[in-house]
């Protein structure tokens, strides 16, 4: 079997000691070894979100988690500002929308990260306090943007709106400070830079974000926050959970602490970094902004003498190297390379290679080594200062 490594942006390729957890004989759901797991994942969770207050553990992709993010903060009727950078921003006004809320929608031009001052400026317009929530993406994996969420929280100044954060592909990767810049509900996912197998998500909530989830309408049922805070105080969840899966994630943040938030966060800048100075040595144009770039995702447009697909594929099958393509209204014109996962420097380098080979077959004039060039030249800190910021 050809070996795979995945560089799409989730799910991500998974360290050998996580797998091995996953084969872990199953325990009793309502025991006291799952109550000790529970706790662990948990309060190992806290940290990671900046925040000291309850994170609920559910059984669901990242989608469940903003999912559950909306159906518990909210009630039919109620207006939410949606401020979406890509195609994750969108979906959060499909799900606001399915839900019975006014939808108010603030546009940002694909590849560019939210202005605060446009946020802001909305903000001051909004004197009667009739918009209830704000709903922001940290990190837009479908174009390659990250929002500063620090800028963010200071231009929500202190609006008393309820504020929902998709981090389902930032929390981790990048510093979040939950508590300190007062964001409610902040959702992540197990398959993202935390770097476990698919099919957790945890939704953090902030002590005003379980006030306003006391109060909210919307129905729930199996995504309702407050049993599963009910149940977590009992060392359970409300419902049968993937407990091979919370093996795997427990694995995995332990290993994300031992090798320390900033250390992984750090990891995460430089292969973004350098896969970014590759692709400008390649001759490729970056679809995020400078100043927005994501350190877990690199968005490249694709020229016209290329097809998406045809990399893709030529990747793929010569090299086992797996991109993402272009969602939605982007599909055909961006490639994707993720840094999420665990991928080694020489993977990366491996993969930049076989990116310059599948060019050059296909017709892209580039000088050979160029893009694995750029790439050691950030690995050895000797990109120049210009590149660095690219
Ligand atoms: C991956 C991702 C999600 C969740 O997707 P699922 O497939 O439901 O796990 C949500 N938002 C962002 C920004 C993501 O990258």
């Amino acid at each position: 079997m050809q070996r795979h490594l995945l560089f799409i942006p989730g799910p991500v390729t998974v360290a050998q000691p996580i797998l091995e957890a996953l084969a872990k004989p199953l325990i009793d759901h309502r025991g006291p070894e799952f109550a000790a797991l529970l706790g662990r994942i948990e309060r190992g969770m806290r940290p990671i979100f900046g925040t000291s207050n309850e994170v609920a553990i559910l059984g669901s992709s990242g989608t469940g988690g903003l999912e559950a993010a909306i159906a518990n903060a909210f009630s039919p009727g109620q207006r939410v500002l949606v401020a979406p950078i890509g195609v994750f921003g969108k979906r959060f006004v499909n799900i606001a929308r399915t839900y019975g809320l006014e939808v108010e929608v603030l546009d940002t031009p694909y590849g560019h990260a939210l202005d605060p001052e446009a946020l802001r400026a909305r903000l001051a317009a909004d004197r009667e306090h009739a918009i209830a929530g704000i709903l922001l993406t940290h990190n837009e994996t479908s174009t390659g943007a990250q929002n500063d969420m620090a800028a963010l929280a200071a231009a929500i100044g202190n609006h008393p709106a309820t504020t929902i954060v998709d981090s389902v592909s930032g929390l981790g990767a990048t510093q979040f400070e939950m508590d300190a810049w007062g964001y409610d509900v902040v959702v992540a996912a197990s398959q993202k830079a935390l770097a476990a197998p698919p099919g957790i998500s945890m939704v953090a909530v902030s002590k005003r974000g379980w006030e306003r989830i006391a109060a909210a309408k919307s129905p729930r049922f199996y995504l309702d926050l407050a049993k599963a805070r009910e149940f977590a105080s009992l060392g359970q969840t409300p419902w049968t959970p993937p407990v091979s899966v919370l093996f795997a994630l427990d694995v995995a943040i332990e290993r994300y602490h031992a090798d320390g938030a900033p250390n992984v966060c750090a990891r995460h800048e430089r292969y973004a970094r350098a896969i970014r100075g590759a692709m400008i040595a390649l001759d490729l144009e970056l679809f995020s902004q400078p100043g927005a770039h994501s350190v877990t995702v690199v968005a490249i447009r694709v020229p016209e003498h290329l097809k998406a697909d045809e990399i893709r594929r030529a990747l793929r099958e010569q090299a086992g190297v797996v991109i993402g393509g272009g969602q939605q209204d982007l599909k055909g014109k961006i490639i994707r390379i993720g840094t999420m996962g665990a991928l080694t420097q020489t993977d990366i380098l491996g993969a930049i290679g076989a990116l310059e080979i599948v060019l050059l077959q296909q017709g892209h004039p580039l000088q050979v080594g160029a893009g694995v060039r750029a790439a050691l030249e950030v690995f050895l800190g000797k990109a120049a200062p210009a590149l660095a910021r690219a």
